[in-house]
């Protein structure tokens, strides 16, 4: 297959070669990245396109074009331009042709389209209309514009800035890239715990104990007062208050065992979720509190955060919170939509959220957070926008912005969401996903991670700039304590040498405590490559971005000898992210942060199973874990 690329093109491939010149500006990103979408060819297949200067190979195409090595008779080097936004110089001998390879340095990004214009040419006609992913990506985004509704069929999003696609191409690109996934809240994830001997445990508690290492501690209460159909926490649905008396004896035992191991570490920080905690009467949250302050050696500073339920907060509850120093405050809305709030069996009115988020202003909190959801049945882009706006009227410090993961094979309680209807398709989560990027930071909110939103200023957002934001199994939090040690059924505890987790099921924890024993169900040994491997999916979670050299060097080790597999593999993932040679860091796209959890996936040893697409129940190959987006 012949063409001729023209002399200007060669002209800046050699101007692209001899700079180190890495500024990228806008305009350029946003052609590059346009020009990707606009390539055609076989999925998977390598083109060679031999010309007078140059050889233009990919190895994808269309939705996926990852790599476009230009090969100069007049230079001996190769120029590789990943489409995500880069062009990348690799010196001679270091990346084979069309294979993603070793990267010294960036340089100006390339002209992209003129060259996909001449492998456009260049394509056989039948291959012109096929997606990479074969999932006919094009008629899918014409299918999503057809369905929205009329105010939003010309709309844009923060994405376009910064990527150059327009929303629907977007959200299209988004679903096509969805796969299933870990969430990250801990690495190695909670799927790799298994059985953990009970000396282990106690061995770590004491070595807390003896340096006096500081601790984060997390209470959980487990019951509800009603079950929520899409609900993926460890919940006891009961009315039956006296239960959570009884289990209030049960924590403070747990509490005492747990203090005598720790010989007075210092705690930095309290959270207590569930389940509801208002679940606990007025009189017992205030037995808790003292509990707390009776066995643990808690910091006269110590941020104290907890998670309430709108429907069912009493003014005495928040005033005993305050009282007993709680300033974080955490809540659910999901959907104001009353077809959505059906659907899914949990109604609660913008007024009872605003009471709450008055009442807990007015008592001193001063750190809110509101949870929203996408991809529920029967969710819209107007229903949605509305439950945008509402939560936005209400102005919250922090928004969560979740993807309902929706697992009936491992939560079967969720079969019942599909009654109202069927479960958001990918396409349909990443419109929703993008809409809401655009509604919050449209209203001044800073978009953090992977899906928080917090005003400028806030707590987190000052954790965000000092590079303290952490990704926990609370979500993305303000770094207190290396240890987070969980009390209460199903708790997490984590260290920087081991996770493991409480029995799941209440008897068993009550017959372990009721013995004084530890209620250990199961849990994992850190190894250095997984304490390794941690702290750089932790620092792509939080920030897009990881200085591979500073994590690999810390242990003593080169980072792109010890990962090149995952460098290489990224050059499959060339829109996500890409890898700076020279300064030995990853750092995501825009669009890349979106699916930052793809790119994590990379370096995680533990996870091998195939790529399943995400979406709608029973359309992914695997219901273990959710979608990415
Ligand atoms: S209130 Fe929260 S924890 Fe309780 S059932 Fe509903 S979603 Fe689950």
């Amino acid at each position: 297959m012949r063409a001729r690329v023209g002399d200007e093109d060669a002209a800046h491939v050699a101007r692209c070669v001899q700079t180190s010149d890495h500024r990228k500006s806008a305009a350029r990103r946003r052609s590059s990245v346009g020009a990707a979408h606009r390539l055609r060819g076989p999925a998977g297949g390598a083109r060679g396109v031999r010309a007078d200067q140059c050889i233009i190979r990919t190895t994808s195409a269309m939705m996926k074009p990852t790599v476009i090595a230009v090969h100069t008779t007049t230079w001996r080097g190769t120029v590789q331009a990943s489409l995500g936004c880069l062009v990348w110089l690799a010196m001679p001998g270091e990346a084979a042709a069309g294979v993603p390879g070793p990267v010294t340095r960036f340089a100006q990004p390339l002209r992209a389209p003129r060259f996909a214009q001449t492998l456009r040419a260049a394509a056989p006609e039948d291959s012109r209309t096929r997606c990479s992913r074969g999932r006919g990506a094009c008629a899918a985004a014409r299918d999503l514009r057809d369905r929205r509704p009329e105010w939003r069929q010309n709309a844009g999003t923060k994405l376009d800035e910064l990527c150059g696609m327009s929303d629907v191409d977007a959200a299209s690109c988004l679903a096509e890239h969805a796969s299933r996934g870990p969430r990250y809240t801990s690495y190695p994830p909670a799927t790799e715990f298994g059985p953990i001997a009970l000396e282990a445990v106690q061995r770590e508690l004491a070595t807390i104990g003896e340096r006096g290492e500081p601790v984060s501690l997390y209470v959980h209460v487990p019951f509800c007062k009603s079950l929520c159909w899409y609900c993926g926490c460890n919940v006891i649905a009961t009315r039956d208050e006296s239960r959570g008396t009884a289990y209030l004896d049960q924590l403070a035992t747990e509490m005492a065992m747990l203090s005598s191991h720790l010989r007075g570490a210092p705690v930095r920080e309290v959270a207590i979720g569930g389940g509801s905690p208002n679940f606990l009467s007025p009189r017992a949250l205030r037995t808790m509190i003292a509990a707390l302050d009776r066995y643990f050696a808690i910091a006269p500073d110590a941020r104290r955060s907890i998670e309430l339920d709108p429907r069912t907060t009493t003014s005495a509850q928040v005033d005993v919170l305050a009282t007993g120093g709680f300033r974080s405050l955490s809540m659910g809305v999901q959907d104001f939509s009353e077809a959505v709030q059906d659907a899914i069996h949990r109604h609660q009115s913008t007024l009872q959220t605003r009471w709450l988020v008055d009442r807990a202003r007015a008592v001193g909190f001063d750190d809110i957070n509101i949870d929203i959801v996408y991809g529920l049945p029967l969710q819209t882009e107007t229903s949605f926008a509305r439950t945008l706006d509402a939560v936005i009227g209400l102005a919250p410090d922090r928004i969560a912005l979740f993807g309902y993961a929706h697992l009936p094979s491992k939560l079967p309680h969720q079969r019942l969401v599909e009654r109202a209807g069927r479960v958001l398709d990918r396409y349909e989560r990443a419109t929703l996903l993008l809409l809401g990027i655009e509604k919050l930071t449209g209203a001044g909110y800073l978009h953090l991670g992977l899906d928080h939103f917090a005003r400028p200023g806030s707590r987190l957002v000052r954790a965000a700039e000092d590079h303290r934001m952490v990704r926990t199994f609370q979500g993305y939090t303000e770094h207190q304590a290396d240890a987070i040690l969980g009390v209460g059924v199903s708790a997490i505890s984590s260290t920087p040498r081991m996770h493991w987790q409480s029995h799941s099921e209440l008897p068993a924890w009550e017959r372990d405590v009721g013995a004084r024993a530890l209620p250990v169900e199961r849990g994992i040994m850190l190894d250095d490559d997984d304490r390794i491997r941690r702290a750089v999916i932790g620092e792509l979670m939080c920030y897009g971005a990881v200085d591979l050299g500073r994590i690999a060097g810390a242990h003593g080790l080169d980072a792109a000898t010890y990962f090149a597999r995952e460098i290489a593999a990224l050059g499959a993932l060339g829109e996500l992210a890409g890898y700076d040679a020279e300064a030995r860091t990853v750092r995501t796209t825009a669009f890349g942060r979106l699916l930052v959890r793809n790119i994590c996936m990379v370096f995680d040893r533990y996870h091998h199973e195939p790529p399943g697409l995400a979406g709608a129940a029973g359309e992914g190959q695997t219901q273990r874990f959710s979608s990415t987006i």
